[in-house]
């Protein structure tokens, strides 16, 4: 676990390079780790980037109800709060247009600038409790560089220990 951490942080301060991809998996592992343990069926973690220059984490969404969308949201939002556990600023432009455009398209709350704020504190309380997985997780992305949806899965299950209180806090939301 120490281990795990100071292979990050020596990295960082070795090499600039090395250390945007150290950021680019922490934030793809927010991504994916909140997938799980919101149990939704991964299908692709990456950190190869794509014409925009974003790794990418892919799930099956669920927006069947109020409830699912919000989960949805804090999956898109998990991935800056991800990085920022350990100081990284990632490029978050996307999850964050997407994320209000969801609560505008699909919750229709009346300011949906502070709804995506409730919901980020949620996230950002759930990544903190979730720093160790989404490390173990991100340094074995940034080994493997692509992760189908299934091992994905199954190495976050194998990191990930206990319950979390992050569908309490986005439940309490009242969507
Ligand atoms: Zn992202």
């Amino acid at each position: 676990m120490k281990t795990a951490l100071e292979f990050i942080y020596v990295t960082r301060a070795g090499s600039k390079q090395i250390d945007y991809v150290h950021s680019s998996a922490l934030h793809e592992a927010g991504h994916a780790v909140l997938s799980v343990v919101l149990r939704r069926e991964l299908l692709r973690v990456s950190i190869d980037r794509d014409a925009d220059g974003d790794g990418i984490s892919e799930h099956i969404p669920d927006v069947s109800s109020k409830r699912a969308v919000v989960e949805e949201i804090a999956i898109m939002l998990a991935g800056g709060e991800a990085a920022s556990l350990w100081g990284f600023v990632t490029n978050t432009d996307d999850d964050e247009a997407r994320a209000l455009c969801a609560i505008r398209r699909e919750l229709s709350a009346p300011n949906p600038e502070e709804t995506r704020e409730q919901i980020r504190a949620c996230v950002s309380e759930g990544v903190q409790s979730l720093k160790e997985p989404i490390c173990l997780f991100a340094l074995e992305l940034f080994k493997q560089r692509t992760l189908g949806g299934p091992l994905a899965a199954s190495l976050i299950r194998g990191v990930v220990v206990g319950p979390t209180s992050l569908e309490q806090c986005l439940a309490s939301l009242g969507f």
